[in-house]
C-alpha cells in the first residue's frame, strides 16, 4: 500500500518544530500558508474538514471591485478591492476572467438608471480602465440581447466588466495549498485543532486527526488563527483576547440549467434592494444571493431563502416555464464573517465594511485574521508574512514572489507540446473549453505529467463523468497531489461535479466507480458507499 501524503504529513506534524502554525485552510489559511512557505518560512497548516469546505467554497465566485460598496462611499475600499482584483487577474490570466455584468434597472428603482450607469464609470476609472469600459443599455437593447429578462418593468441597464473564478472558489483556493506544499509546507486535511497554550516562547497546539481519532501536539512559534466564521470560537479556545469580532452574513446560492446561453453575469436588485446574479457555472447557472444577519456560523439552506431566490429570479426573468424548489441541481450556504469592533451583536451589517483585519497578539506571537474576501487575498498573504517577519520569524526569502501562474514562456511550452500531440482534437465535444486550457489552467506546470500520461495511453483523456469536463488522467493526478481523504472532497471542491451535474445522474454514472477506484484503491467501495449515502434526500 502506498503511503499517502497527509499520512506523512501527520507525521511531520508531531515530530517537527515549525516557524509558523496556520490553523484554518479557507482562502485566508491558504494564502499565508503560500505566501509564507514561499518565502521560506518553514510552516503547517491543518483543518479540521477539507480544505475550503468552509465559506470558501460558498462564494460567487468574483474577483470583483465591490462595485456595491460605492453606494455606501466606501471609496478606499473600492480603490484597494479593485487594485486585488486587478492583481489577480494579471497573475492568475486562465483563472480569474473579466466577464460582463448585464444590469436591469427597474423603474422606480431607488437611483435613475443613468445615475448607475455614471457609478459604473466610477468603477471603471477606480479600476484604472484594466477592463473593458461599462456602456448604457436600453430597455429595447436589453430585451433584444436578454429575451429571458423580464423587461416590461425596466428603465433601462448598464454593462460593465468585474471578474469571476473560472473553475470555482474551492478550486482556487486549494491551488494555494498546492503551491504551498511545492514550498515545502506541510499541510493536513481533517486535523482540528482544540485548544493551544503558549508557554516558554513556544505554541503547543493540541491537534485531533479527525479520521484516526488519535490526539497530538504541533509545535510553533508562532500561530495563525485563519478559522474564518470560527475565529472568535477558536481563540476562546488558545485563551486570546481580541478587540475584534466577527458577526454573520447567511447567503446562499442556487444552481439550475442555464438560463442564458450568453456568458454573462445578469444582475438586477431584488426585493429587499440588494445586488441579485445569475452567474455562469460551468454548463448551468447559479442564482443568488441572500443576506441574512445570523447568530451561528453552522447554517442551511431554509425553505424561506430557496423560496426567496426562486421568486426573485421568475420576478425578473420572462421563463417559459417558472423555476421551482424541482429545478435545483445543488445549494451552496454559508456566512460572510464580517469584523467589526466590540462586541458584535446588533450592527448593521449590510453597511458592515467587508475589509479584512488581522488583529496581532505581540507578546504571544499570534495572529487572528478577521473577515475579508476572496479577492483581497494577495493581500493577506503578504500582511502575514510581514508580520511574521516583524513578530522575529526569520523569513529568508523575503522578495520571493509567491502567487501567479507559471510564466509565459512554460504556457507557451505547454501549448506547443499539446498542439503537436493533437491534445485539443480529444477533447469532448460537450465541453465549453479545449483540454489544453482546462489542463493548463488547473493545473500550471503539473499539466506536463498529464501530457505524458496521454502519450502513454490515450484513453486516459477520456471523460469519466458526463458533462462533468474531468478526464481520467487529471483524476489520477488528483489522487497523486490534491489530498482526497472523502469522496466529497473530489467531487464537490477539487472539481465543481457535484454542483453541475444531477444527484440522480452521478449516482448513475458508470465512471463514478473507476473515479473511486483510482482516488480510493481498496477503501473504493466504502468510500463510494460513504458518498452515496450522503447523497441521499434528507
Ligand atoms: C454568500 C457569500 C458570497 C460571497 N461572495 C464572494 C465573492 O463573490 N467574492 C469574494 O471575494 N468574496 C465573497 N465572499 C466572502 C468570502 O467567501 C469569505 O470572506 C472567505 O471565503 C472567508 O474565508 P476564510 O478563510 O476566512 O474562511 P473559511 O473559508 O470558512 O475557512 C476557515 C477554515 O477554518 C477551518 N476551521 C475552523 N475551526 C477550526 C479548528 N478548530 N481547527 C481546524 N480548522 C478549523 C474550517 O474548517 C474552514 O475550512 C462571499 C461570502 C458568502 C457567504
Amino acid at each position: 500500500m502506498t503511503i499517502s501524503l497527509r499520512t506523512t504529513n501527520i507525521g511531520k506534524l508531531r515530530e517537527q518544530e515549525f516557524d509558523v502554525l496556520i490553523v484554518g485552510g479557507g482562502i485566508n489559511g491558504a494564502v499565508s500558508a503560500a505566501a509564507l512557505a514561499g518565502r521560506g518560512v518553514k510552516v503547517a497548516l491543518i483543518d479540521r474538514g477539507d480544505f475550503a469546505s468552509g465559506v470558501s467554497s460558498n462564494s460567487s465566485n468574483l474577483a470583483w471591485g465591490g462595485i456595491k460598496y460605492l453606494e455606501s462611499h466606501e471609496y478606499l475600499l473600492v480603490n484597494k478591492l479593485c487594485k486585488s482584483r486587478n492583481e489577480l487577474m494579471r497573475a492568475y490570466p486562465s483563472t480569474v476572467k473579466e466577464i460582463r455584468f448585464f444590469t436591469t434597472i427597474q423603474k422606480g428603482f431607488r437611483f435613475w438608471s443613468f445615475f448607475v450607469f455614471l457609478g459604473s464609470v466610477l468603477y471603471w476609472l477606480m479600476g484604472r480602465f484594466v477592463t473593458r469600459p461599462p456602456r448604457y443599455l436600453t430597455a429595447r437593447y436589453i430585451e433584444q440581447q436578454e429575451p429571458e429578462i423580464n423587461t416590461s418593468k425596466a428603465a433601462g441597464g448598464l454593462e460593465y466588466s468585474d471578474c469571476y473564478l473560472y473553475d470555482n472558489d474551492a478550486r482556487f483556493v486549494f491551488n494555494f495549498i498546492r503551491k504551498s506544499l511545492n514550498y515545502g509546507c506541510v499541510a493536513a486535511n481533517y486535523v482540528e485543532s482544540q485548544s493551544a497554550v503558549f508557554e516558554g516562547g513556544q505554541w503547543r497546539t493540541q491537534a485531533r486527526d479527525v479520521l484516526s481519532g488519535e490526539v497530538f501536539q504541533i509545535r510553533s512559534r508562532m500561530l495563525v488563527n485563519a478559522c474564518g466564521p470560527y475565529v472568535d470560537a477558536s481563540n476562546r479556545d488558545t485563551g486570546i483576547r481580541t478587540d475584534y469580532h466577527h458577526v454573520f452574513s447567511k447567503g446562499i446560492h442556487l444552481i439550475v440549467d442555464r438560463i442564458t446561453d450568453n456568458r454573462r453575469v445578469l444582475t438586477f436588485f431584488a426585493s429587499d434592494g440588494r445586488l441579485f446574479f445569475l452567474i455562469p457555472m460551468g454548463p448551468k447557472t447559479c442564482i443568488g444571493t441572500t443576506d441574512t444577519q445570523v447568530q451561528d456560523p453552522a447554517v442551511t439552506v431554509s425553505n424561506e431563502d430557496r423560496d426567496f431566490v426562486l421568486s426573485n429570479a421568475n420576478a425578473l426573468l420572462d421563463l417559459k416555464r417558472p423555476l421551482t424548489r424541482r429545478d435545483i441541481i445543488a445549494e451552496r450556504v454559508g456566512v460572510r464573517p464580517l469584523a467589526i469592533a466590540g462586541e458584535g451583536g446588533t450592527a448593521d451589517w449590510v453597511q458592515l465594511s467587508r475589509k479584512h483585519v488581522i488583529e496581532v497578539h505581540e507578546s504571544r506571537r499570534h495572529l487572528s485574521i478577521f473577515g475579508g474576501k476572496l479577492t483581497d487575498c494577495l493581500n493577506v498573504g503578504d500582511e502575514v508574512c510581514e508580520w511574521a517577519g516583524k513578530l522575529g520569524v526569520d523569513v529568508p526569502q523575503p522578495g520571493n514572489r509567491w502567487y501567479g501562474e507559471p510564466g509565459a514562456d512554460l504556457r507557451a511550452e505547454f501549448m506547443l507540446q499539446a498542439q503537436l500531440m493533437a491534445l485539443d482534437a480529444l477533447t469532448d465535444p460537450s465541453s465549453s473549453e479545449p483540454l489544453s486550457e482546462r489542463f493548463w489552467r488547473r493545473y500550471g506546470e503539473a499539466a506536463f505529467g498529464l501530457l505524458e500520461r496521454i502519450r502513454e495511453d490515450s484513453s486516459c483523456a477520456r471523460l469519466l463523468i458526463n458533462n462533468a469536463e474531468y478526464t481520467r488522467c487529471e483524476i489520477e493526478l488528483a489522487a497523486r497531489r490534491e489530498m482526497i481523504v472523502k469522496l466529497e472532497d473530489f467531487m464537490r471542491r477539487r472539481s465543481k461535479i457535484e454542483l453541475v451535474v444531477r444527484r440522480e445522474d452521478i449516482v448513475n454514472a458508470p465512471g463514478l466507480r473507476e473515479a473511486c477506484d483510482i482516488l480510493f484503491g481498496s477503501e473504493s467501495q466504502q468510500k463510494l458507499a460513504d458518498y452515496l449515502a450522503s447523497l441521499a434526500p434528507e
